[in-house]
């Protein structure tokens, strides 16, 4: 069964984005956005990386080699209703690099099918994990996207606002890897060991491959808050037993 990938090479053909729902509350790409001055509502296609993935050295080989993962669209949503123009090049690009793997979420699975090329044959190196935050995110996003023949359905349950039952879709044996991320940066909520060991549970009574990514500001366990710096969140993450 094929898993997420680590991060490779981040390959961001689109900026900004539209929020569509309580998971965007506190969207890291409007957060670092306004770090810089800017506003991630202005969505733009990029200039000098939007071929990233078919870039070659002076040499003609590919700058990217073989085996690369491109962790595609993260300053975005590659489904993003303003990028339609632009999604078929972005399409072709992958069409080229069938020798290397592209990773990537989507908070709008609704739009996988009437967006997805023809020819998907050549599409087996393309992962799509789709985000719900909570309860009604999940029973909104994923009968759709589980529905849709792909080579990997990933679920991010993340930013994790509550406990979520994903056992109606974990049972369709569709699922590749469920990955449980609580929030960061400006505003984050508090995420609660007892929603993410919830999540954990359902995933090894279903044999899916389960992945605690990072705790989130505010880590609550054993009736306290603990605030996690940015830097430890993944490292906590990994130490936290959840038998
Ligand atoms: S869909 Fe993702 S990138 Fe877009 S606003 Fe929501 S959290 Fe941000």
């Amino acid at each position: 069964m094929r898993m997420l990938p680590n991060a490779d090479v981040y390959w961001n053909p689109w900026h900004g984005c539209r929020k569509v729902s309580e998971g965007c509350k506190n969207c890291y790409v409007y957060f670092l956005d306004r770090r810089y001055g800017r506003d991630a509502s202005v969505i733009f296609r990029t200039k000098t990386v939007f071929n990233l993935p078919i870039t070659r050295t002076r040499e003609g080989v590919f700058k990217h080699p073989k085996g690369t993962t491109f962790m595609t669209c993260f300053n975005s949503d590659f489904f993003l209703e303003d990028a339609d123009p632009w999604r078929p090049e972005a399409w072709d690009i992958m069409r080229q690099r069938q020798d290397c793997a592209f990773f990537l979420m989507t908070k709008r699975p609704e739009r996988i099918a009437q967006n997805f090329p023809e020819d998907r044959e050549h599409f087996q190196h393309l992962m799509i994990g789709v985000s719900t935050e909570n309860q009604a995110a999940a029973d909104r996003r994923l009968p759709g996207f589980l529905s849709f023949d792909l080579p990997y359905h990933g679920i991010m349950v993340g930013p994790i606002l509550e406990t979520v039952d994903l056992r109606p879709y974990l049972a369709t044996g569709k699922v590749n890897q469920v990955t449980v991320s609580g929030e960061s940066y400006e505003g984050a909520r508090v995420t609660r060991y007892d929603d993410v060991r919830s999540i954990y549970l359902q995933c090894k009574e279903f044999n899916v491959p389960f992945h605690f990514l990072q705790t989130g500001n505010l880590w609550f366990q054993d009736g306290e808050i603990h605030h996690v710096a940015r830097a430890k969140q993944r490292s906590l993450a990994k130490t936290i037993v959840f038998e």
